[in-house]
């Protein structure tokens, strides 16, 4: 730091020494052996908690300041003040996290982003998403993976990722906190938005870029690509032809129409592994219990979280987004088949824990499905949630059964409560997900049942299916320029393209792909 007057440390603080600004002091004090009085300003820069051994303490990363010139904010705002000039423009297929921030990236490049997005905008998205829940019907254009945000917008909204683009995740977080986030999120090593938060944030964003000039077209469906020589000319769409010669394909990973229409056309795709298997469910109190080493929960702790991962019969099981105080929700995004998925709210105040835990799945797994070529992995995983569809009864009651009869192969005679709103119908998971995705959850549930006292109790459910954690097909594109290694102008994008999984490295990959997009129009190949 240059600035010798700064400081940074490390401390450790009992939970009911967080919010009390003394003990903060204190502990300052007794870690550097500066006077109190000495500190000018401190703050926090980065807060986790170390649950590893009891007592659970925060770990906080704090700044002192020693001297009269006041902290730079943390919160770094870009939108507020841009000015673009627009003098070209490129066209965004999607209105997910990663097209959001390709078409953000894009007015800061001075392009004007055209985004088309085949769902609706999140005020008249909601009316979809009160069907969904209330009569179990999908609207295969307006779902909770389908409309503005995409599937970030009713999302949990965690923003913890593997990336380790640091400037690039923080461009990210800052443009939330810009567009309503909490600045916690800019500590915290477990930043989390809330379901209840992210449509305003959505919103926001879309605000913010119209009015810098983009265009957002709702009720818009990519249809049909035209190619010439290799090179994009132009998209067909359900409100008809638009000419582009750079297209940001950001459709998500459940666009499985897109992929259909690629393969039809014969632009590259390949299957690729991803992950199959459950949403387990548990009281908040087991795992508060389990993970807190307590009987009773401190009231300073947030709600507890976990994070799994073993080997198991040969595969690589795992709990995937786990969310504490959350609800299980209904994923699905086409009539007949079960998906689910789990979200929280800000404040992570209900009373279950959910995760997805899921095996990993290979083109052995699928290799019935060969006869589809690059669309195969695809067929597997519809097959799977078709096959819990009917296991429910339809309408979206997902089947369901004890984690400890799931460990003895026995269908539950009863089930315990569960937040899932469109129901659930006992049924032995078994005879949906495919053998070695079973015997992998059988082996792993044992092993996590002893590193979660409760894991396995009476109240432990589990739902099918857990399918959509990743994309089962890679669009492939240059590592370098990011075009489709087949296609000059085609930017496959996000999660769907098979590059990016989970909200901040959708974003991430939105940027990139629009700033290659400018690179390539301020130094065009002869
Ligand atoms: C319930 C739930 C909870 C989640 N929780 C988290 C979490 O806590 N943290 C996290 O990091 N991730 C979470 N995720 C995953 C996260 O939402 C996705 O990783 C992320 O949204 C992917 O971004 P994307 O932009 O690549 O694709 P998407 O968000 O899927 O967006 C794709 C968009 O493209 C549109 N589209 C599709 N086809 C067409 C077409 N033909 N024409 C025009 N538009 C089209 C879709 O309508 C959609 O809006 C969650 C997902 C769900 C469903």
């Amino acid at each position: 730091m240059s600035n010798s007057n700064l400081h940074l440390l490390e401390i450790l603080v009992l939970p009911e020494q967080i919010e009390n600004e003394l003990d903060i002091l204190n502990s300052i004090k007794s870690k550097t052996g500066i006077c109190i009085e000495d500190i000018k300003e401190w703050r926090i820069i980065k807060k986790s908690i170390d649950a590893r051994k009891s007592p659970v303490k925060f770990r906080l990363e704090v700044e002192i300041n020693l001297n009269d010139i006041p902290f730079e904010p943390i919160h770094k705002p870009v939108y507020s003040n841009l000015q673009p000039t627009l003098n070209q423009h490129a066209i965004v297929v999607g209105f997910g996290p990663a097209g959001m921030f390709a078409a953000l990236e894009l007015l800061k490049c001075g392009i004007k982003p055209i985004v088309i997005e085949r769902g609706k905008n999140v005020r008249e998205r909601r009316r979809d998403l009160a069907k969904i829940n209330k009569e179990g019907i999908v609207n295969p254009d307006s779902n909770y993976c389908f409309g503005e945000g995409g599937a970030g917008t009713y999302s949990d909204g965690k923003l913890y990722t593997r990336s380790s683009k640091r400037g690039s995740v923080e461009d990210v977080l800052n443009t939330f906190v810009e567009h309503g986030a909490a600045e916690d999120i800019l500590i915290n090593t477990r930043p989390h938005i809330g379901t209840n938060k992210l449509p305003g944030i959505v919103e926001s964003i879309r605000e913010t870029i119209q009015k810098l000039g983009g265009e957002i077209i709702f009720d818009c469906k990519l249809t049909d690509i035209h190619i010439h020589d290799n090179k994009i000319k132009g998209i067909e769409t359900s409100n008809g032809f638009m000419q582009t010669e750079n297209i940001i394909l950001a459709t998500g990973h459940s666009a499985r129409d897109i992929y259909e229409l690629l393969e039809k056309k014969n632009i590259l795709i390949e299957a690729k592994p991803f992950a199959l298997g459950v949403r387990i469910e548990h009281p908040q109190e087991i795992i508060d219990k389990a993970q807190y080493h307590c009987d009773t929960k401190n009231p300073n702790l947030p709600p507890a979280y976990y994070s799994l991962v073993t080997q198991a019969a040969g595969k690589g099981v795992f709990s995937f987004c786990m969310c504490p105080g959350g609800i299980i929700a209904p994923a699905a995004t086409a009539p007949g088949e079960i998906v689910v998925n789990g979200w929280s709210p800000s404040k992570r105040n209900g009373k279950f824990a959910n995760s997805g835990l899921v095996v990993s799945v290979d083109e052995n797994d699928w290799k019935d499905w060969q006869h589809k070529g690059n669309l195969s992995a695809l067929y597997f995983q519809k097959e799977v949630e078709t096959k819990a569809y009917l296991a429910g009864g339809g309408n979206l009651v997902a089947p369901a059964q004890k984690i400890k009869d799931f460990i003895r192969n026995k269908e539950s005679s009863s089930l315990p409560e569960c937040s899932y709103i469109p129901g659930i119908s006992s049924a032995n998971l078994h005879q949906i997900l495919p053998a070695k995705v079973r015997k992998s959850l059988q082996e792993g549930l044992i092993y996590f049942s002893k590193k979660i006292k409760g894991f396995d109790s009476d109240d432990g459910i589990m739902l099918a299916t857990e399918s959509r954690t990743s994309s089962p097909i890679r669009i492939p594109r240059d590592k370098e320029t990011l075009e489709h290694t087949e296609i000059t102008g085609l930017y496959p994008c996000g999660e769907g393209a098979g590059y990016a999984g989970g909200i901040v490295s959708a974003a991430i990959d939105g940027i990139r792909c629009a700033k290659e997009i400018a690179q390539k129009k301020t130094n065009p190949k002869v």
